[in-house]
């Protein structure tokens, strides 16, 4: 069923520590499932996309941007014949390490970090599989296969490559990773750029009128319009963004099996051996896409409602990170035992585990921790 050039239980890298092979499922396979059963996972579900989560019920949360994700990912692996299990699993395991309050979060704990190393979600979310989850008898972290790891790890400073070892080799080498890796990372892009046009139609934050000068949105919304003139408002959107990600993901389809068939790739190492990635838009929908990046970055992203939003979850994180250093007791007893075991004067060390337990918060822990630290009622929301 694989093409020759997907990644498989065959030509696997293996794990870290060495595991029985699984009796009744592949390598990929149960990668995912371990993933599915680990507790970042299901913090993800009160994680920020791009709205807070009290905000309304139906916005997409970081689990259900990555189950989009994960879905956009199989369709695209099976038209090509690559491994499903290991494109789910990368897709489900790509956000693991993201903070609340979505890129705002990350990036006050990223300046709080400065002196430290700084923190990057990409990195904590390989961080959260190889070391953080503490569920194993033998081991720390999920140990997955190379090819799950080498997904997760979508860029990466060519500094810290070189700590990461057989990981980080191809950063430096400029590489290529699987194509199943490659395929999430654009799977990604195709699930926000439209859940955010749905997220950011429902919330009224942008209007369709806007959005009549963006091709990949008017093509189909013209389309719509025309074939059901009678249809509501909010059906019309859905059928336009169905049509939105059928069209993407057809054209990924159809670029990346030529760029695969030129390329004349017969295996998983002449794919990493790539000078450029094989899986992509072609360059008309890629211009397209770029437009529509561009337009909700200006009308959504940077939209006062969201920033309002945006600035005090900065301030809740800089709050908590200030409160944790300079007084450790404010941390939970695991933590605290952790911090006891850092030799004196290791101040990176003491500050990634804060920066550790802040990003593994949801929203809402966050923002009760934040209440009981300043001795006030826990407020459970942001104002918006
Ligand atoms: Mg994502």
């Amino acid at each position: 069923m694989l093409a020759p050039y997907a990644a498989s239980d065959a030509n696997t890298r293996g794990r870290v520590y060495p595991e029985p092979r699984p009796a009744h499922r592949g390598e990929h396979q149960r990668d995912r499932d371990r993933i599915i059963h680990c507790a970042a996972f299901r913090r993800l579900e009160y994680k920020t996309q791009v709205f807070i989560n009290h905000e309304g019920d139906l916005f997409r949360t970081r689990l259900t941007h990555s189950l989009e994700v994960a879905q956009i990912g199989r369709s695209i692996a099976r038209a090509l014949g690559l491994n499903e299990d290991l494109t789910e699993a990368i897709a489900l395991a790509h956000d693991l390490g993201h903070t609340p309050f979505g890129h705002a979060g990350q990036d006050a704990l990223n300046d709080c970090m400065r002196d430290y190393g700084g923190f990057e979600h990409n990195l904590q979310s390989l961080r959260v599989v190889d070391a953080l989850e503490e569920r194993y008898a033998g081991f720390n972290g999920l140990n997955l296969t190379f090819e799950t790891r080498e997904g997760i790890l979508k860029h990466c400073r060519v500094k810290l490559a070189a700590e990461l070892g057989e990981l980080g080799r191809r950063f430096i080498d400029k590489r290529q990773p699987s194509l199943e890796a490659q395929l999430v990372n654009l799977a990604d892009e195709i699930a926000y750029n439209n859940h955010d046009v749905d997220d950011g139609l429902r919330s009224g934050l942008i209007e369709i009128d806007a959005l009549r000068d963006i091709g990949l949105f008017a093509e189909q919304y013209e389309t719509v319009r025309r074939l059901h003139p009678d249809i509501a408002s909010r059906r019309a959107v859905h059928e336009t963004i169905r049509r939105m990600i059928d069209r993407v993901v057809g054209d990924v389809i159809v670029e990346s099996r030529r760029r695969i068939g030129q390329a004349g790739v017969t295996s998983i190492d002449s794919v990493r051996a790539q000078p450029e990635p094989l899986i992509g838009y072609s360059p008309a929908v890629a211009e397209q896409a770029l437009a529509l990046k561009r337009f909700l970055r200006r009308h959504l992203y940077a939209h006062e409602q969201v920033q309002r939003v945006t600035r005090q979850s900065v301030q809740v994180i800089q709050d908590l990170f200030a409160a944790y250093r300079a007084d450790p007791h404010r941390l939970p007893p695991q933590t605290r035992e952790q911090l006891a075991a850092v030799r004196p004067g290791e101040e990176t060390a003491r500050a990634r585990l804060v920066a550790d337990y802040i990003a593994g918060m949801t929203d809402r822990f966050a923002l009760a921790e934040h209440a009981r630290l300043a001795g006030s009622a826990p407020a459970s929301r942001l104002n918006t």
